[in-house]
């Protein structure tokens, strides 16, 4: 019997400084407000140019109530500049509204919640109302707790881990904001129907003792292993848990104690290029020049990345805008390196989690074999970049996946 051993794809982590940085604020200017839900989804909307509308009212809907997601609110006070259509590396072609801001203008007015006096109803309705997309996945946070209602799972993960090369906004904002995680947590376990549920907080990264061991209760677990670190979440709590970034835990907490639901993300800003890469704390809708700027650059960029190393896609109009799903903006320049044919080394096969094998599918799918490439479950492929990042033909595997998979 032969035996094989997986090695795992290791990454070298490129988080400092920013991770040890306190989360900065940016106030942005004009901002690009994309109308449309996270996966692309057309949302709703009524503003028009020269609108003036307080932060915190909703300003797109769902068009009608087969859509789980829920609204987006206007991040700043201001007023409606233009509605054009933008073309966003994450989001395709979609109507976004172009905001700038006046200090002038109140914001609308919020009431808290005694969260503990609710019922688990009036909870579900609030994480509607709270418009709050989980960064993890841009799913929003109300679909995600209907879904848990629905099954048994009486273990909430508070999901920190940044398993990619640059990211550290989730682990940043658990040394800032356990506690209000932790907290968020428990009312998502009660929205769900849970009032005797567990909560654990999931990480990766031990920041010279800045992580304490518990928040409110919940204990802090170290998740080690390779790339992709989320699966072996299952090896660690069992197949009966629920898993929510931190951030969107931490928002419905907020939401809760002040009403006021999400308008901001954080997002690393990083790579070769930035001179003070930092975490960032922007309103959503920031275009990637602001974030660049405010940070500062030391070289000229050869490729900007809206998202971490293997599964961001590179843009070239630095007036895209960050969107609540947008974890890291990278600046970076890069070797010129000559891509050649595939050299059968087989290191794609090595490391992919699905046990796919990326260089038979992508050979099928340059040849314009999309049957062949499916045959070889090229529809099992989460993209989650290991493939690209290994292959020392630097072929791109994993992007010429994702554009099998939206076709
Ligand atoms: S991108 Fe797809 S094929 Fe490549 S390693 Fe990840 S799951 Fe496997
Ligand atoms: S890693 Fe690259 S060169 Fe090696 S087998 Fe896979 S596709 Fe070919």
């Amino acid at each position: 019997m032969r035996f094989f051993i997986r090695p795992e794809l290791r990454l070298e982590y490129q988080k400092s400084p920013a991770v040890l940085r306190p989360i900065g604020d940016l106030d942005g200017g004009v901002a690009v407000f994309p109308l449309a839900h996270e996966r692309g989804r057309p949302l709703k909307f009524d503003i028009r140019p020269g609108d003036v509308v307080p932060k915190f009212s909703t300003i797109a809907y769902p068009p009608d109530d087969t859509y789980d997601d829920c609204g987006l609110l206007m991040p700043f006070s201001g007023r409606v500049l233009e509605i054009k259509e933008i073309d966003h590396p994450a989001l395709g072609r979609v109507p976004a509204a172009v905001l700038e801001p006046d200090k002038g203008v109140n914001p609308r007015v919020t009431v808290s919640y005694d969260a503990g006096y609710l019922t688990a109803d009036e909870l579900l309705a609030l994480a509607k109302m709270s418009c709050i997309i989980d960064s993890l996945d841009g799913v929003s946070l109300y679909s995600k707790l209907k879904a848990l209602k629905e099954n048994t799972a009486d273990l909430m993960v508070v999901d920190c881990i940044e398993d990619q090369t640059f990211s550290s906004a989730l682990i940043r904002q658990l040394i800032e904001q356990g506690e209000e995680m932790a907290a968020g947590a428990l009312y998502a376990l009660r929205a769900a129907g849970r009032r005797l549920g567990k909560v654990k907080i999931a990480c990766n990264l031990k920041v010279r003792g800045k992580i304490k061991k518990e928040y409110k209760g919940a204990p802090v677990e170290f998740v080690k292993g390779g790339y992709p670190l989320r699966d072996r979440l299952e090896d660690r709590f069992g197949k009966s848990f629920a898993a929510v970034g931190g951030a969107a835990l931490a928002d419905f907490y907020r939401f809760l104690s002040y009403g006021q639901g999400q308008t901001s993300t954080v997002v690393t800003v990083a790579g070769n290029c930035v001179k003070n890469p930092a975490n960032v704390r922007v309103p959503i809708g920031t275009t990637i020049w602001s974030l660049l700027k405010h940070c500062g650059l030391s070289d000229e960029p050869e490729v900007v990345v809206l998202g971490d190393a293997l599964t961001g896609a590179a843009v070239t109009d630095l007036s895209a805008p960050v969107t609540p799903h947008v974890r890291a903006v990278l600046a970076l320049t890069r070797k010129k390196e000559r891509v050649v044919s595939c050299i059968g080394c087989g290191r794609c096969i090595w490391v992919c989690h699905k046990k796919l094998m990326p260089n038979a599918i992508y050979s099928d799918l340059e040849r314009g074999n999309r049957k062949g490439a499916a045959a070889f479950g090229a529809e099992e492929c989460d993209l989650c970049g290991a493939c690209s990042y290994v292959c020392p033909s630097k072929l791109g595997l994993a992007h010429t996946f994702e554009t099998f998979l939206k076709s």
